[in-house]
């Protein structure tokens, strides 16, 4: 099996849940009262919200949220809101673009609650004034620590992900996004972490981000009430599809109908995704943003050819040794390549882990936690790790073993160049996949430009025609220097070609 990821089965056994809550929320702070004078003020969103995006310096919409925000918050609430079918890439700020309007509206509902309940205790009060009684008492406020007042969530909102990573990532992004709202409270289920801490979290979500198997769980064993939410979302819907999540979202669906508004993204307009649409969404507009071959203009893309695994190991290696390399994720095609890899780096010394499917939910949150906090410099992970990581110090992503499906390609090299910076993507290939380049470009509309490093050429023919005919040269950091002499990394294992540490590059 390619990744275990491919395979719904596989999915399905090893999702639990996991959850967690926002922060507890201060008050509205002085920040939330600040005025913001951009763009987003523009779209009417809340202060609270206007403020919590300045503090993550988004100065301007980017434009799938220039587009997609307006047409999701609907100006005139006598009209029904619009499902929206969105194209756009990871890194285009999809995730600020369906969170935004739908936070906006659960904390501009809320707040209304709030006044109606302050408004009515106002009245009790002064009818009990008018008429000389004694004044209303406030219910005591009950222990939310224990479990007899722990109900079952019913969240406003549901936000679907395909994988545990990027659900976690949507999940941190909403709680950065309700930092100064009141009272919203995110939670995150998925799979791997105990059910009763996951409950516990679940306890008054406002909106849940979610894998759908253990959703649908938590709904059947009654932890979880579907028949509020207002706001459904389907995150990298391509991908959901991919894993076999048709029935659940099928499930979702029927669970959700009494919804206001369904938005999905999706990496392309595939007609797979137009049925589903169809199933699922009321006569959506579609927001077209960019195309895949508009993308990853940040990201220098680069090919080498290998005559075999041998060789492109020794390729690999002689990339790794680019002082240049701030952080890097090694993309292998299978768990056992993925082990592998990750455990021979180690050996030699470097920094690396692996993340696969595979593994325990708390040991991928982790690695990737190690990852995120620069503990780590190499992660070797299947396409697990294709979308939801966003940490902006990943400088080159490396194509070790191909992806199965085009898209991932593009989700994979979208790892690096992230918050502006520029990034490298390194694909090795042997001639026997040179009909999956040749797909890649297709996709991608671009072609990958093929280099060659003096000493590690490919002894076998080049399979290109002239246009592709390799170049020479190197690579090094996305915008720097080709190449890099410096560190090595070594311990030839199972005839590996990893070379020992502070062996010469070549
Ligand atoms: P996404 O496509 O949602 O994965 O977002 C990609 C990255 O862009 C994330 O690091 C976001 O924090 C960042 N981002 C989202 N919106 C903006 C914005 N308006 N300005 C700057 N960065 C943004």
């Amino acid at each position: 099996m390619i990744d275990d990821l491919n395979s719904r089965a596989s999915t399905e056994t090893v999702l639990e849940h996991t959850a967690h809550d926002a922060p507890e929320p201060t008050t509205s702070t002085p920040a939330a009262k600040a005025p913001v004078n951009n763009a987003f003020a523009d779209m009417g969103l809340a202060p609270e919200l206007l403020a919590a995006v300045r503090d993550l310096n988004f100065t301007q919409p980017t434009p799938v949220q220039l587009k997609a925000i307006p047409m999701a918050l609907q100006a005139d609430a006598s009209l029904p809101s619009i499902d929206l079918l969105v194209s756009s890439q990871t890194g285009s700020g999809k995730t600020a673009a369906f969170l935004l309007p739908v936070l906006h509206t659960l904390l501009v509902e809320r707040q209304a609650q709030e006044q109606a309940e302050a408004d009515e205790w106002q009245k009790k009060v002064e009818d009990a004034k008018a008429k000389g009684e004694e004044l209303p008492k406030k219910p005591r406020r009950k222990n939310p620590t224990d479990a007899r007042h722990v109900k079952p969530a019913m969240p406003g909102a549901l936000v679907l992900c395909p994988t545990r990573e990027l659900a976690q990532q949507v999940a941190k992004d909403a709680i950065d996004l309700v930092r100064h709202c009141k009272g919203l409270r995110i939670a995150c289920v998925v799979g791997g972490m105990p059910y009763a801490m996951q409950i516990a979290r679940l306890h008054n979500a406002d909106l849940v981000v979610a894998t759908p198997g253990r959703l649908l769980d938590l709904q059947r064993s009654k932890q979880l009430h579907l028949n509020k939410v207002q706001f459904l979302v389907v995150d990298e819907a391509d991908r959901m599809l991919d894993l076999g999540f048709a029935d659940d979202l099928a499930d979702i669906h029927k669970l959700t109908e009494q919804r206001r508004q369904t938005m999905m993204f999706s990496a392309t307009f595939a007609p797979r995704i137009q049925q589903l649409a169809v199933r699922i969404m009321r006569t959506p507009q579609k927001v077209q943003i960019d195309s895949p071959q508009e993308k990853h203009n940040n990201i220098k893309q680069i090919l080498f050819w290998a005559d075999n695994a041998h060789h492109k190991r020794k390729l690999l290696d002689h990339w790794l040794r680019d002082t240049n390399i701030d952080q890097a994720i090694v993309f292998a095609s299978t768990q056992i390549e993925c082990d592998g890899l990750a455990e021979d780096l180690q050996q030699v010394g470097f920094s690396a882990v692996a993340l696969h499917g595979a593994l325990s939910q708390g040991l991928r949150n982790r690695r990737l936690q190690a990852l995120r906090d620069g503990r780590v410099q190499i992660l070797v992970a299947t396409d697990v790790a294709a979308r939801g990581i966003d940490v902006p110090s990943i400088s080159h992503v490396f194509n070790f073993g191909l992806p199965m499906k085009q898209e991932d390609y593009v989700h994979r090299i979208g790892r690096t160049g992230r918050a502006g910076r520029d990034g490298l993507a390194v694909t090795f290939a042997e001639w026997r996949d040179r009909r999956k380049i040749l797909d890649i470009e297709h996709f991608t509309q671009q072609t990958l430009s093929a280099e060659m490093i003096p000493g590690l050429e490919p002894t076998q023919r080049a399979p290109r025609a002239p246009s592709h005919e390799p170049r020479r040269g190197g690579g090094g950091k996305p915008g720097g220097k080709p190449g890099g002499a410096g560190r090595t990394f070594a311990g030839a294992k199972r005839g590996s070609s990893f070379k020992p540490r502070g062996a010469p590059r070549g």
